[in-house]
């Protein structure tokens, strides 16, 4: 059976909305993987240390203490919550394209990164342009890693840059596997931890991950903080990600040094209330008892999947038959329903909000053969059972009955 109920509990997990019948119900968010729910004890933590907001570094005032300290700390909790090495260095930045983007200015001249075509766009756009391989997915995993070994052979590479899971499918990549790839053939790789990290235990010296990125925001914290992990020699070889205060040591008339890294790509005055939130969410799921997560999340895809498949006219999406596990995400199209009408209808007239198109995951979703996008409905620690029976009620009643729409109006909308 499903659970009844949340993992950890979130703010708004109660949420009533209006619907356009002008009857009010839960709120179900099945949209974790654009930006989660926060935490209770991130929100409350956040609320603890608002006294103490305060510029951090180099203010000697008390608050400024505490926050200096908080932020510091932060690297920290994140550090172990990754399993990252003792001198890995933790740069926060405001989110995982930042994040992407302060590694791209950081690679080795003249190397070459290797990509899969199913990522991210953040994990797409940022590498160079003419030094950047892209390599089709074949259509089983097992093949699109002969093939990723063939590309790293072929010619060398600074680094192979891959998802810890799909943000279009939810599903995982296996880590150690290709970290041992791109080792095997001198280069590093990266892993773009959007939506592994608030769903899997990474673990980056278990695995031989050299770099990972991930969200704030899609991790139970507020928007605005991201961060890099990683080793040390290219992040102090690159230049400063933002040039200005914080990132300098000495700026004279006519030269400037440098921090290393973390400071030198940190210029400005940080999010030290994001990083905290971030670091704090880390350390409330670093805590749960060992596959809790993802034993939480298994049933509630199981039935998402199972049901959504078992709808006539309803397809679920995948990119590899053989592809071992995934995250809370699920997505589908109904036939002969747009997506984002779907989308609309489910939530103006059943209080669900997932999401539609192609999730900044443009070849993949093409490649999936659903050029005009699809749904996707995902989920994780503050979901429960009812959530899912919801999405799946008001399908079923959409692809029996075609969309029930009432006409009312809602905050002064009209619908439909
Ligand atoms: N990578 C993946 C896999 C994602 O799902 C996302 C967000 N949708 C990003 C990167 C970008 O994250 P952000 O918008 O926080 O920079």
């Amino acid at each position: 059976t499903t659970p009844s109920s949340p993992l950890l509990e979130v703010v708004g997990g109660d949420l009533q909305v209006p619907l356009v019948n002008g009857e009010a119900r839960r709120y179900v968010n099945l949209d974790y993987a654009a930006s989660a729910p926060s935490l209770r004890a991130v929100a409350d933590h956040v609320t603890e240390i608002l006294p103490y907001y305060a510029s951090i570094h180099r203010g000697a005032g008390y608050a400024s203490q505490v926050s200096t300290r908080l932020y510091e700390a932060a690297r920290g909790t994140v550090a172990r919550f990754a399993g990252a090495r003792d001198d890995d260095v933790v740069i926060f930045t405001r989110n995982t394209t930042d994040s992407l983007g302060v590694l791209a200015g950081c690679l080795p001249d003249n190397g070459d990164v290797v990509v899969l075509d199913i990522e991210h766009h953040a994990n797409l756009l940022p590498w160079p342009p003419g030094r950047t391989r892209i390599v089709p997915a074949a259509s089983t995993l097992a093949t699109t890693l002969d093939r990723l070994s063939a590309e790293l052979a072929s010619k060398p590479a600074a680094l192979l840059a891959v998802t810890g899971a799909s943000n279009v499918t939810g599903e995982q990549l296996p880590l150690g596997r290709l970290a041992h790839l791109a080792h095997r053939h001198g280069a590093r790789i990266c892993v773009d931890g959007a939506q592994l990290a608030p769903h899997r235990r990474i673990d980056m010296i278990a695995s031989g991950v050299d770099y990972l990125a991930f969200s704030g925001h899609k991790i139970y914290a507020p928007w605005g903080a991201g961060v890099l992990i990683g080793a040390r020699d290219w992040l102090d070889a690159g230049d400063p990600y933002l040039a200005g205060g914080g990132a300098a040591r000495d700026v004279g008339s006519s030269s400037t040094v440098w921090h290393q890294a973390p400071a030198r790509h940190e210029g400005g005055s940080p999010n030290v209330i994001g990083a905290v939130a971030l670091a704090k969410a880390c350390a409330v799921i670093s805590a749960l008892p060992e596959g809790a997560l993802e034993s939480h999340e298994m049933v509630l895809r199981t039935r998402l999947v199972d049901g959504l498949a078992g709808l006539p006219g309803v397809q679920v999406h995948r990119i590899w038959p053989d592809s071992a596990s995934a995250i809370g995400i699920a997505c589908f199209t109904v036939a002969g329903h747009p997506p984002d009408l779907v989308a609309a209808y489910l939530s103006a007239e059943h209080g669900i909000g997932l999401r539609h198109g192609k999730f900044c995951a443009h070849p993949l979703v093409d490649r999936l053969g659903h050029p005009s996008g699809a749904l996707r409905a995902s989920f994780g620690a503050g979901s429960v059972g009812s959530d899912v029976e919801r999405l799946l009620a008001a399908v079923e009643q959409l692809v029996r009955y075609g969309p029930q729409w009432t006409y009312g109006e809602v905050d002064g909308r009209c619908a439909p």
